[in-house]
């Protein structure tokens, strides 16, 4: 049976770390006006007294390269982004993957001890003992150390960069670590 990764948008797809005015290389510029983002928006301009302003879509860079890439890789492939099902219909078109699954979180967000990423106890229930690699810019040691504790399956957890997004060090790294499974 093929790995999971567990894919996180913002960071490894969007490199919304880069300067601002500098898009990286090989990357295209989207804006978009998702339900969440409206909604989250709408909260803001109304806490800030501007409930009629008008609202500014979210910019998104996104690299065409990035699907296949991923599709290409030796995993199935799980959305774990708060993105959510949105990553299926604003995200996935645009790279050219198909309709992913996805991790549903749990509303509110559990609020983990001694530095742990909210995701990860949310992950780690998800694969039920299967194995896993995960992207995501917000992995760190305490995430790592927290899944060798409570996940009994191979897994790993890889950070990237979210100024650069994925590049082919971290698909190499996939590839690899997907290798060692076999
Ligand atoms: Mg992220």
């Amino acid at each position: 049976m093929r790995p999971t990764l567990l894919v996180d948008v913002d960071g490894p797809l969007n490199p919304y770390a880069a300067k601002p005015h500098r898009r990286p290389a090989g990357y295209e510029t989207h804006r978009l006006l998702t339900p969440r983002w409206e909604a989250a928006e709408r909260r803001r301009l109304t806490e800030w007294g501007l409930p009629n302003k008008r609202m500014k879509p979210l910019r998104v860079w996104l690299n065409p390269d990035h699907g296949p890439a991923l599709d290409a890789l030796p995993f199935d492939l799980v959305w774990a982004t708060t993105w959510e099902e949105e990553a299926n219909a604003y995200v996935a078109p645009v790279l050219g993957l198909p309709e992913l699954p996805f991790i549903a979180w749990s509303s509110p967000r559990p609020v983990p001890d001694n530095g742990v990423f909210w995701k990860t106890p949310e992950i780690v229930t998800w694969a039920k003992g299967r194995a896993f690699a995960w992207i995501d810019d917000d992995i760190t040691e305490a995430d790592r150390t927290w899944v060798k504790e409570h996940h009994d399956g191979p897994a790993l957890l890889h950070r990237v960069d979210p100024r650069y997004g994925l590049a082919l060090d971290d698909f190499a790294a996939l590839t690899a670590w997907a290798t060692t499974l076999n």
